[in-house]
């Protein structure tokens, strides 16, 4: 199966073989035209090894994560105490701050430095031989025109919200799938990267000869063409389309995949350390109106259909450059932010930690625990 990171890997892969190509036919040309498309290369180079090496997995990074369970275990222990013992009893001694980002410290990765600190431990890999398909656990990749979760085009048996359902079946004793520990762990994590809209919902592009992008919002459009699919904002480089981005050290740092920006740098706009997180957040975690209707195990799908529209506005505000590379299946498009998409996007940020917050409280508060 491929991962995103395969893929990720060989674009640049191409890229780079695309790039040396031009080089290469630099050499009768004089001194100018090569030193203009080294300087080309050099400015391109730092993009595609970020790309090569991103992860999807880390949503919110660890502050947000962190961050989600401390406030949802503050709740649970004030509006139901029974659950929140539980929640305690499984965990066994593990703070619930280290078991919501476990998933990411187990995680594996094809390049070991990129793996999680706990993968090649003796947990790690026992876990991940039993189950070496997780790091697809984390997403699902549904197009900004769905209507709701459920398009089988675009879910999968293992995607984020199956998941989520088979740990809600195992922490109430219909499944084995895993250790009531493990799935609580997943639990805990996967209820927080599902809010966070590119694991949920993101763009799919066509391009014209000159390889300006068209997105596709329609889902017959979009499963016509799956390379199409941007992996959830990883393929979408923030920064002007030449990479020109030498101005100063904040220029060059927002050449980031749009995927990390929302994974890190808007939690921490929203605030710099968990302490300062948590006491920001309490308050509306609690005053937060949450709308979970039905059965616990429809409401991992309805949060995913509840991040299709959140990622609809995000992605509204953006502007695309062309293309890169120009040709081949594997492609990136340098993207731009429109006047006070920065505040916009962290202000969501912050809306989607409360939601996540309070989501997993009251599944957490659900949950018929055996
Ligand atoms: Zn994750």
């Amino acid at each position: 199966m491929l991962t995103r990171t395969f893929h990720a890997q060989a674009m640049s892969v191409h890229g780079v073989e695309a790039l040396e190509g031009s080089l290469i036919v630099c050499r009768d040309k004089p001194a100018a035209f090569r030193e203009y498309f080294a300087m080309i290369f050099r400015l391109i180079l730092p993009a595609i090894i970020m790309v090569m090496t991103c992860s999807r997995a880390l949503a919110w990074g660890q502050l947000g994560h962190r961050t989600i369970a401390t406030l949802a275990l503050e709740h649970l222990q004030k509006n139901n105490p029974a659950a929140a013992a539980k929640v305690k009893e499984i965990l066994a001694g593990e703070s619930i701050e280290d078991a919501s980002i476990w998933p990411d410290d187990v995680r594996p990765n094809r390049i070991k430095s990129r793996s999680g600190r706990f993968a090649e431990t003796e947990e790690g890999k026992i876990f991940n031989a039993a189950h070496p398909d997780n790091p697809m656990w984390h997403f699902v990749d549904l197009p900004l025109g769905s209507k709701a979760y459920g398009d089988k085009r675009f879910s999968k048996e293992n995607d984020i919200v199956e998941t989520m359902v088979k740990c809600i079946d195992v922490l109430e004793g219909r499944s084995d799938f895993m250790s009531k520990r493990d799935a609580l762990r997943f639990l805990l994590h996967l209820a927080g990267d599902v809010h966070q809209p590119l694991h949920a919902a993101c763009g799919f592009f066509t391009f014209d000869a000159e390889g300006r992008a068209t997105i596709i919002t329609d889902p017959d459009e979009a499963a016509a063409d799956m390379d199409g699919n941007d992996s959830g904002g990883n393929k979408l480089l923030l920064g002007s389309e030449s990479g020109a981005t030498d101005a100063s050290p904040e220029e060059a740092d927002k050449r980031l995949p749009l995927h990390r920006y929302w994974d890190e740098h808007l939690v921490v706009m929203n605030a710099e350390t968990e302490a300062e997180l948590v006491a920001k957040l309490r308050d509306r975690v609690t005053s937060f109106q949450a709308v979970n209707s039905g059965n616990v195990r429809t409401w991992p799908a309805q949060w995913a259909t509840d991040s299709i529209g959140v990622s609809c506005k995000l992605y509204g505000e953006l502007k695309y450059g062309k293309r890169f590379p120009r040709t081949g299946k594997y492609w990136t498009i340098y993207l731009n932010f429109q006047k006070g998409t920065k505040e916009k996007f962290t202000g969501m940020a912050g809306e989607q930690l409360v939601k996540a917050t309070r989501n997993l409280a009251e599944t957490l508060g659900a949950i018929q625990w055996k």
